[in-house]
């Protein structure tokens, strides 16, 4: 078997056997940039090694025969005292695991050939300065002298001459410092390695056994570096070409282009008589990339000729190690860089622009997760104090906010112009009021798709729920972790995106989003077969969503229609109304005012259809709770005053009450068995599409029945309450609209009938958080608290099926539902609006679970660009 390859023999692509690093370097050899003659150890020889910890037999041959042909290149020989060869031996794992193995530098020296270097370099200094680093790099890495012991000698050398920082050591100073590290060498091992060429096998042996440190290990298991992507080392034997010989000559780190910024731009520093890591180590200050256009401008030029030759070959920005020798060139390695979300983004599209990428390259290089990123407030962790608490981030975004307990107090605090974060044990429904009102939401209980977490993401407000060291005390207006207690109106801060807790105000830094973001997005919708629609409830949602790119909306929930100021106490007595004429004449009031909320939603997105939900909770939620009016009921009769009023209320709500309320009376089953509500909504939805219609604009209703399990329920809904209403109030105004007619697909069963389904509506869109519950039997409102964790924890689900679609069950019932409905109607309307629709790792599965069987996702208004992006990506 081969170990072996010089960087021109070698295939630059199989980075497997060549680790990254050498990988690199055959690779801009290949492409003609000046580069260090050397040869590679491949990872097979590395895994010999432990199979049979020793070198494997042969090896040291090769490695002799590729010396020799670096040594004609270079025109200098390995241990000659008058024209030595030096090398460095350097680590290289198929994916970059950046400090975590052995780099042995300036290899070769002794007492003779620090001479032969001394001249070549034309400095006694600068070989000295090189020999003393080679002493110590090899004593600590091949012979495991601990490096305090070097550090101490240098220190006291530097004390007695009076310096500051390394390279000032006169070249006494270096001698005597030379002379010490030899006495450390006797007392710790007993030996010196002068022979270059043991030297040689000694660090190759050092650097194998890397792969194996505890810190190499420990990296590879925090990075889940898996024996598939990288199992072993290879090793690079890279002739030496010195930064520190004189002052035209430096060592220096860039980017190809600006890694946070994305700016076009060399970006990197150098430092002038230097070696090595000597830039990043911070002993001296290195001055900007920009400079050196200044000093050696013909040096720059070629530096930005090749890194832009770099990244048009990787077609990727490139983090690069270069060395300047008396006024030359050379490239020490060459990497993918790692760069932020704004960096990512802009330089796919300036990548594109350019025609380094092509466009489906372009679109899949950015990740969705790098998009969610770009469009939330972050704390500035650099300035940032030790959380208070932990939670889970559930709603991305970082911000501050004094804490109040209760959303009445928010929406007060916040009419007084006071930023506030709403903290409550959970929330309900009656607490939404206290949502928009404050900045941030944070719960002690709940997990990621908690009522509070499921509109903090839909209205696109920071939160972090279930942070359980906190205590809630409501009645005292404080919470309480461990000894901290923190008050009403005192500031605190939550990140969304880790799910810390921090008392005070910490800063936070806002995104800025720059032009290509938007047109990348643009880019990435013109290769989707999907559209991407929002779940929006309010205009203001709806031209958030439409900033964002969204093509209409999936979902539009009706009920906060009935919720808000004003309206919930009408709403309250037509549910208690004794009469139908009571009960129709209350509903005529309520109708002008959901016309008003369509016309305003249905304008703001003119043109794109709208998808209306009909009215789907059960009706005791609108009611005050149960205990509250037992007790009011209760002391009116004790202070002997009955209120008639409130026991009226008592009855209706215990008459509403149910055992299982997501199961019960609501959706489609309260459409049929208590049709004025649907027969209001659907009017005032046609009277504002009529009106709008009327003044010339472009509408596009959609009715969505929800909770339908049988299609005849359909049937019923639509020839009784829908159609009937529609003619109705087409014929009062005097005018009609077209509008579709569909179902909310969250029932097992109207998924197993889903022909029987298709064959009665225009358009069908999955509610995946009701047909996950339904699909596991897990209540959504108790999973989370219960037994998910352990569930996650026990690997007994691979993920929380409410935050990513489950692969295996849900999403196949949905392929099954989507075939059964294309056989029946072959171009009906397909999408999805639960929670899952704007989540990229539930696209990607639902792309390869349905393909092209589903027409667009519905996500909420901040979550439309990620998905936009992951949608474009499963089109490909
Ligand atoms: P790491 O993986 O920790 O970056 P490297 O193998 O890249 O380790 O080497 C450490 C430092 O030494 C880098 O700054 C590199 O540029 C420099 N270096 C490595 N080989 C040579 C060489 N042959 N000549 C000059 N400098 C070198
Ligand atoms: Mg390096
Ligand atoms: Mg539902």
């Amino acid at each position: 078997m081969k170990y072996t390859y010089m960087f021109d023999e070698a295939n630059p692509d199989d980075v497997k056997l060549l680790g990254g690093k050498a990988s690199g370097l055959v690779m801009m050899t290949k492409l003609g940039l000046p580069v260090p003659y050397g040869l590679v150890i491949t990872t097979q020889a590395c895994k010999k090694y432990y199979r049979d910890n020793k070198l494997p037999d042969g090896l040291m041959e090769e490695v002799r025969t590729g010396m020799h042909r670096i040594e004609e290149k270079m025109g200098r020989r390995f241990g000659d005292p008058a024209n030595p060869l030096l090398v460095s031996v350097r680590s290289g794992a198929a994916v970059s695991m950046p400090g975590m193995m052995d780099t042995v530098l300036n290899l070769g020296l002794n007492d003779e050939t620090v001479k032969g270097l001394a001249k070549y370099i034309n400095s006694e200094h600068a070989a000295l300065d090189a020999y003393r680093r080679f002493l110590s790099m090899f004593g600590k890495i091949v012979l495991g002298i601990k490096e305090e012991r070097f550090n101490e000698s240098l220190n006291k050398i530097k004390a007695k001459y009076g310096v500051k920082e390394d390279p000032e050591i006169p070249v006494e100073g270096l001698k005597e410092l030379i002379e010490e590290y030899k006495a450390i060498y006797k007392a710790d091992v007993g030996y010196l390695v002068e022979d270059p060429w043991k030297q040689l096998e000694l660090a190759i042996d050092a650097v194998f056994k890397s792969w194996n440190s505890p810190r190499a290990k420990f990296y590879r298991e925090a990075n889940r570096i898996t024996p598939d992507i990288a199992d072993c080392t290879a090793v690079a034997i890279v002739s030496m070409v010195f930064g520190n010989a004189d002052w035209r000559s430096a060592t220096g780190v860039l980017f190809t282009r600006n890694p946070s910024t994305g700016e076009n731009e060399l970006y990197g520093e150098y430092l002038p008589y230097a070696q090595g890591e000597d830039v990043v180590a911070g002993i001296r200050t290195p001055r900007p990339i920009s400079k050196l256009k200044e000093d050696m401008p013909e040096v720059y030029d070629e530096l930005y000729k090749y890194s832009k030759m770099l990244e048009r070959h990787k077609k990727e920005v490139q983090d690069v190690e270069f060395t300047i020798e008396k006024g030359k060139l050379w490239f020490l390695q060459t990497r993918n860089a790692k760069m932020g979300p704004i960096a990512m983004v802009k330089t796919s599209m300036d990548m594109y622009k350019e025609g380094v990428l092509t466009r489906e390259e372009a679109v899949m290089r950015v990740k969705p997760d790098h998009i969610t990123q770009m469009l939330y407030p972050r704390i500035d962790e650099a300035n940032a104090p030790k959380p208070l608490a932990k939670g889970l981030p559930s709603s991305p975004g970082a911000v501050s906010g004094r804490i109040v307990f209760d959303p009445d107090s928010a929406v007060e605090w916040a009419r007084k112009g006071e930023k506030v974060i709403l903290a409550r044990e959970e929330t309900k429904p009656d607490d939404v009021h206290g949502f928009y009102a404050a900045v941030g939401i944070l719960t002690s209980r709940g997990g990621m798709t908690s009522h509070a977490a499921v509109v903090a993401r839909a209205i696109g407000k920071p939160a972090v729920v279930g942070a359980e060291e906190i205590r809630m005390d409501y009645s005292r207006k404080e919470m309480r972790v461990g000894d901290s207690v923190l008050r009403e109106g005192d500031w605190i801060t939550i990140d969304g995106f880790s799910g810390n807790v921090y008392a005070g105000k910490v800063g936070t830094v806002e995104p800025k989003l720059p032009r290509e973001f938007f047109e990348f997005l643009d880019l990435a919708d013109s290769v989707s077969i999907y559209g991407i629609r929002a779940n929006a409830d309010t205009p203001e949602d709806a031209s958030i969503a439409r900033k964002f790119g969204a093509r209409g909306i999936g979902l539009l929930r009706t009920e906060r229609m009935f919720r808000a100021p004003g309206r919930l106490e009408l709403f309250r007595r037509i549910i208690l109304a004794e009469s139908e004429e009571e009960r129709k004449s209350l509903l005529d009031e309520l109708i002008p005012m959901l016309r008003q909320d369509f016309m305003e939603i249905l304008g703001v997105m003119e043109g794109l259809p709208v998808t209306i939900r009909l009215f789907d909770p059960p009706l005791h939620e609108f009611l005050p709770s149960l205990d509250e009016l037992i007790s009011e009921v209760e002391r009116a009769r004790a202070r002997g005053a009955p209120d008639k009023e409130k026991e009226r209320m008592l009855a209706r709500v215990r008459a509403l009450m149910e055992a299982n309320p997501m199961m019960g009376h609501r959706g489609v089953r309260l459409g049929i068995t208590f049709p004025d509500i649907y027969r209001a909504q659907v009017r005032a939805i046609l009277e504002a599409g009529v009106e709008l219609a009327k003044m010339g604009r472009d509408v596009r209703v959609q009715i969505m029945i929800p909770q339908v399990a049988e299609a005849k329920e359909l049937d019923y809904v639509v020839s009784n309450v829908v159609k009937p209403t529609a003619e109705e109030t087409f014929k009062a105004s005097g005018r009609s609209i077209e509008f579709k007619v569909g179902t909310m697909m969250e029932t097992v069963r109207a998924c197993l009938t889903a022909d029987e389904v298709a064959r009665r509506v225009d358009f069908m869109s999955f509610g995946t958080n009701d047909l996950t519950q339904a699909v596991f039997s897990f209540s959504r409102d108790d999973v989370e608290n219960k037994f998910m964790s352990k569930y996650l924890e026990l690997g007994l689900l691979p993920y929380d099926p409410f935050t990513t679609i489950d692969a295996g069950g849900v999403a196949k019932l949905m392929k099954m539902a989507i075939e059964l409905a294309r056989n029946a109607k072959k171009d009906i309307e397909i999408g999805i609006c639960g929670e899952h629709g704007g989540d990229p790792k539930s696209i990607e599965i639902l792309g390869s679970a349905v393909g092209d069987g589903l027409n667009y996702f519905s996500a909420s208004p901040y979550r439309v660009p990620a998905a936009r992006l992951a949608a474009a990506q499963i089109s490909l």
